[in-house]
């Protein structure tokens, strides 16, 4: 659709986004001359078209990485690389307003949530400023005391990013902060339904000082194409993808032939477990928490309620009178706490889930549909008695759909949760301390939320296991991502 007039701070906020790809310092077109639509999936209208990138300007980007990292950046001074990193962390907080309104017209999400992304984005620049400075090895005397033993941690080099359009802003600079602090260069892809948040978090990094071509960003309208050739060239030494498992195989499938290295923050699953000794009030609160985050659109979102069966309805029916009271509307009208979600796809895949599980008995308490008129909007829902087999509980549903399931006994309650290929993360209710530690150690996820519903924190390491991903974002598991082992041994005889 074609852009229409709109108001001027968001017009400001739009004009102030380069649009172009930004390679080896410099902000230039894609060499086909194309450009990608982005548009406001509150309305469906356009809101600006940034450069379409050719596989071609993609290996121009991994060419300005490689060159600047041996240019020099692998030998830079830690406290320059943090500097940097504390101005951009800073000039962030500074333009929180507008960068959370930029965040809301490409992506949706109401202003309030883009602010906490916009300062949840900007703490990993923080914490990995303070990590540049700390980066050490080891020096230990051999067993038998001749010789000496020298560990030392070393940048892996030219790195590849690739990020998904839910947190446009924070899924950036999760890998960004700690590489730069390690001494990498980069090349970013974000996705091309969000593109903007990422440009402008360029240009910033730009004016913090980054020198060019440490980090290069590629917009592009075929991902796969334009970015196979960068991923499978020698040149680049670090793959590290967020988005959902299936592009997640591909990729490491594409990376398998030349042994790169992989991280891998991919799809999850998560159950929210209410024991029966937990404070029914206070689970309501977290699970309005995990589950409407982002609009449900996150990969630590609450998929699937396991309830004990003695508070299950009383669970169920504070839940959904809360749902029931969120204003739905455009993310930048006050109140608002249901956006738009992302596209048609996404909101026909939700609504899809949704009447599966009806089709298969579970019974609607609340929502159960679009809202009809412009944008992807969809009610906040909530179904009780869903069925073993309903595809809600197997796959990321990704929208505001809370189904809930009652168990018998805690055994049974770990079985439904574990009950998943995906392992990123998992909420547990109880009042129990003896309960809690009994089931987060069996529960099978990279991360807990123990009594409470949110895990997400730049000093912790973020991740999955199964088929959630691979490696760590956040805490100094995360800069170790970006850092090689190298183990000298000393003759002192
Ligand atoms: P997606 O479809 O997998 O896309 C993610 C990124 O990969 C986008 O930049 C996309 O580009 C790109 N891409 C798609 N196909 C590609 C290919 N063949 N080669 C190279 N790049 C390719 O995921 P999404 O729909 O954007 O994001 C939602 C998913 O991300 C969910 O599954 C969610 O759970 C997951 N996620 C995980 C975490 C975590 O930390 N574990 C965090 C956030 C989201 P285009 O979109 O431009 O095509």
């Amino acid at each position: 659709m074609s852009t229409t007039q709109r108001p001027a701070a968001e017009q400001v906020v739009l004009d102030a986004v380069p649009k172009q790809l930004y390679i080896a310092g410099e902000w230039r077109d894609g060499a086909g001359g194309e450009t990608v639509a982005v548009d406001d999936p509150a309305t469906g209208e356009t809101i600006a078209e940034v450069a379409d990138a050719t596989p071609e300007d993609a290996l121009a980007a991994l060419g300005a990485a490689h060159d600047t990292w041996y240019g020099g950046w692998r030998d830079s001074a830690p406290r320059d690389r943090s500097d940097i990193l504390r101005r951009a962390y800073e000039a962030i907080t500074d333009r929180a307003d507008d960068l959370a309104l930029l965040m809301t017209l490409e992506m949706g999400k109401p202003l309030g949530e883009s602010k906490a992304e916009i300062a949840y984005g900007a703490s990993f620049l923080r914490w990995y400023s303070e990590e540049a400075v700390r980066l050490d090895g080891r020096f230990t005397m051999h067993e038998t005391g001749s010789g000496r033993l020298l560990t030392m941690k070393q940048p892996v080099g030219p790195c590849v990013f690739i990020t998904p359009w839910n947190f446009p802003l924070a899924m950036g600079t999760r890998k960004i902060g700690p590489a730069v602090a390690a001494g990498c260069t980069m090349v970013v892809k974000p996705a091309k339904l969000t593109p903007l948040s990422m440009l402008m978090l360029a240009k910033i990094l730009e004016g913090c000082g980054l020198p060019g071509g440490v980090l290069n960003v590629v917009t592009a309208r075929s991902s796969g194409p334009v970015m196979e050739p960068v991923i499978r060239d020698p040149r680049t030494r670090k793959l590290s993808f967020t988005g959902s498992t299936e592009v997640g195989r591909k990729l490491i499938a594409q990376s398998a032939e030349r042994v790169l290295r992989v991280s891998m923050e991919l799809g999850g699953n998560a159950p929210f477990v209410v024991f029966d000794d937990a404070d029914v009030d206070d689970a309501v609160k977290g699970a309005m928490v995990a589950k409407m985050r982002n609009v449900g659109e996150a990969c630590t979102a609450a998929n699937r309620f396991h309830v004990a069966q003695p508070i299950a309805d009383e669970f169920a029916r504070k839940l959904a009178a809360k749902m029931e009271g969120l204003k739905i509307g455009r993310g930048t009208e006050e109140g608002v706490g249901v956006g738009p979600l992302i596209d048609e796809e996404q909101l026909e895949k939700v609504d899809e889930l949704v009447q599966d599980a009806v089709a298969k008995g579970a019974r609607l308490l609340c929502g159960g549909e679009r809202v009809a008129g412009p944008g992807h909007f969809y009610k906040p829902t909530v179904l009780v008695d869903v069925p073993a087999g309903a595809r809600l509980l197997e796959e990321e549903v990704f929208g505001p759909v809370a189904p809930i399931r009652a168990f018998a006994s805690e055994d049974e309650a770990i079985a439904a949760a574990n009950d998943t290929e995906f392992g990123l993360v998992a909420y547990v209710y109880t009042a129990d301390v003896k309960r809690a530690l009994r089931v987060t150690e069996r529960i099978e996820a990279g991360m807990v939320g123990l009594n409470q519903g949110f895990v997400s924190n730049a000093g912790a390491p973020f991740g999955g296991i199964k088929q959630s991903g691979i490696g760590r974002e956040g805490g100094p598991e995360g800069i170790a991502e970006y850092l090689d082992t190298k183990y000298v041994a000393l003759a002192t005889d």
